[in-house]
C-alpha cells in the first residue's frame, strides 16, 4: 500500500485538477456475485456504495464464464443461469441506489490511513473510508494481439472491439481508397464486429472498403445465427461489385508494417496462412476481438499480502491485514474456503459488519432480521416511513 506522503505533490495537484474527486463511503472492486451481495447487505446497515468493474457490465464470472448455463447450488433457486442471477441480484441491491464504474480497471489504492484514495484506468478517483475488494479471480481484460511490431499503431489503428466503441476512431484512419480493415479473432464479437464494419462500408460515401476477418482456425465460436449471416454476407460481397467487401481467411498476423512515408501510419501486414505461406496484405486498422480472460491486474502492486495469489482474511469480518481494507469472494483465501457464489454471499454479510463499524464509527452494529425490522424495511423501500437514525 502507498502512502499519500509518498506522492509527488505536483503530480497530485495535477491530478486534484484534472478529474474531480468522488468521496465516498465504500467502494467494492468487482461486480461479480459477491460485490453485488455486499452492495446489497451494505444497504441494509444504511451504507451506500460506489462498484468499479473492469468488464462493461456487472456479473463478473457468472456473466463472461457461463451467462447462459444454469447453476443448481443457489439457496433457495431450484437453476438458473448466471446472467438471471446477476439481474436478480442487481434488482435486489436496486433500493440502494449503488453507483457503478463499469469499464473501469481499478488501478492504484494510497492510504492516509484515515481515507483511500483511488484511482481507475479511466482516471475516476475515489476518497472512500473503507474499500471491498471483492476482484475474483482477476480483472476481466481484452486478449492482446501478439505479432511484431505492433506498439507504434496501439489505440490509434489497433484497437480492441467492438467496432461501436472505435467507429468514429476509425473513420478518421482510412488513410488510404480503398482502405482495409482486419478483425481478428474467431469469437462472436469478432463475427459481429467483420458484419458490423461490413454494413458501416456500405453506408459510406466516395470510401470503399475491404474487411478481413482473420482467424486461426476454420471453425467459429459464434452463434448458428451470426455464422449464417457472416458465410451470405461473404457471399453476397464476393457475387456482387460494391463499395465493401468482406472475405475470411485463416491464418495469424505476424507483423505490422508503417507506411514508409510515416512511421505512425499503418500500411500493412504480414500473416501466415493455413498452409503455412506468408502473405503481405494492405492494411490501415486492425480490431482485435481475442475475447477477454481474467488477470490478477493491478491487485498484487498494491501492496497487500497475499497467498499464492490470494487475500488472507480474518473470517470474522474479512477484513485484510490492511485496516479499512476488506475482502470477500474468489480472490480471497482462509482454510477450507471454497471458490462458490454461496460462500461469497456469507462472506459479502460479515464484510458488511465489518466496513459498517469502520465507516459508521461504532463499535457494535445492531443485528436484525428483514422479517422483523421496521428499519430495514424503511430502508428497503417496503415501509414508506424514513426511520433512519438521526445521526450515526
Ligand atoms: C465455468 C464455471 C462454472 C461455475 N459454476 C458455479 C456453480 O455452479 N456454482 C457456484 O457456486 N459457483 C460456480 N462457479 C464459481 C463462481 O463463478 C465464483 O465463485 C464466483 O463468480 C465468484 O464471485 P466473485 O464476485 O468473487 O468474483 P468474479 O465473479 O470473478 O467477479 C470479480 C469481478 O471483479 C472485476 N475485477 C477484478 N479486478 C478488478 C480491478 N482491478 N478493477 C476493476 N474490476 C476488477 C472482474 O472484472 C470481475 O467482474 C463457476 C465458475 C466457473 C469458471
Amino acid at each position: 500500500m502507498n502512502s499519500a506522503q509518498d506522492q509527488n505533490p505536483t503530480l497530485s495537484d495535477e491530478l486534484e485538477v484534472q478529474s474531480p474527486q468522488i468521496d465516498c463511503d465504500v467502494l467494492i472492486v468487482g461486480a461479480g456475485p459477491a460485490g453485488l451481495f455486499l452492495v446489497f447487505e451494505l444497504g441494509l446497515l444504511g451504507i451506500r456504495a460506489h462498484v468499479v468493474d473492469a468488464l462493461p457490465h456487472a456479473g463478473g464470472q457468472a456473466v463472461e464464464l457461463f451467462g447462459d448455463k444454469l447453476i443448481y447450488d443457489i439457496p433457495g433457486t431450484l437453476a438458473c443461469t448466471g446472467r438471471e442471477l446477476t439481474q436478480r441480484l442487481l434488482q435486489q441491491c436496486k433500493p440502494f441506489a449503488p453507483q457503478f464504474h463499469l469499464g473501469e480497471l481499478v488501478q492504484t489504492i494510497e492510504s492516509d490511513g484515515d481515507h483511500f484514495k483511488i484511482e481507475t484506468d479511466a482516471c475516476t478517483r475515489f476518497k472512500t473510508r473503507a474499500v471491498g475488494i471483492a476482484s475474483g479471480v482477476g480483472a476481466f481484460l481484452h486478449r492482446p494481439l501478439v505479432a511484431n511490431g505492433l506498439t507504434p499503431f496501439l489505440r490509434k489503428q489497433i484497437n480492441n472491439g467492438p467496432f461501436s466503441s472505435v467507429k468514429a476512431q476509425l473513420q478518421t484512419t482510412l488513410s488510404a481508397n480503398p482502405a482495409h480493415v482486419w478483425v481478428v479473432g474467431g469469437t462472436q464479437e469478432a463475427v459481429n464486429d467483420a458484419l458490423d464494419v461490413y454494413e458501416w462500408g456500405k453506408t459510406l460515401e466516395h470510401q470503399k472498403l475491404e474487411v478481413t476477418l482473420i482467424h486461426r482456425r476454420e471453425t467459429l465460436d459464434a452463434n448458428e445465427t451470426s455464422t449464417k449471416a457472416l458465410q451470405a454476407a461473404i457471399h453476397h460481397s464476393a457475387n456482387n461489385p460494391g463499395p465493401c467487401h468482406l472475405r475470411f481467411v485463416h491464418g495469424q498476423i505476424l507483423h505490422a508494417h508503417a507506411s514508409p512515408k510515416d512511421p505512425s501510419t499503418l500500411e500493412r501486414v504480414e500473416w501466415v496462412d493455413d498452409q503455412g505461406v506468408t502473405q503481405q496484405s494492405h492494411c490501415e486498422a486492425i480490431l482485435v476481438d481475442l475475447g477477454l480472460s481474467p488477470q490478477l491486474g493491478p491487485i498484487s502492486s498494491w501492496g497487500l499480502e497475499m497467498q499464492k495469489k490470494q487475500l488472507p482474511v480474518n473470517q470474522e469480518d474479512y477484513r485484510t491485514a490492511f485496516p479499512g481494507i476488506f475482502a470477500i469472494g474468489d480472490i480471497i483465501t482462509y482454510p477450507g474456503k471454497k471458490k462458490l457464489i454461496v460462500s461469497g454471499f456469507h462472506e459479502a454479510t460479515l464484510a458488511a459488519y465489518g466496513i459498517a463499524k469502520r465507516v459508521l464509527n461504532k463499535e457494535k452494529i445492531p443485528f436484525e432480521y428483514t422479517t422483523a425490522s421496521a428499519l430495514l424495511q424503511s430502508r428497503l423501500g417496503i415501509k414508506e416511513t424514513n426511520l433512519e437514525p438521526k445521526t450515526h
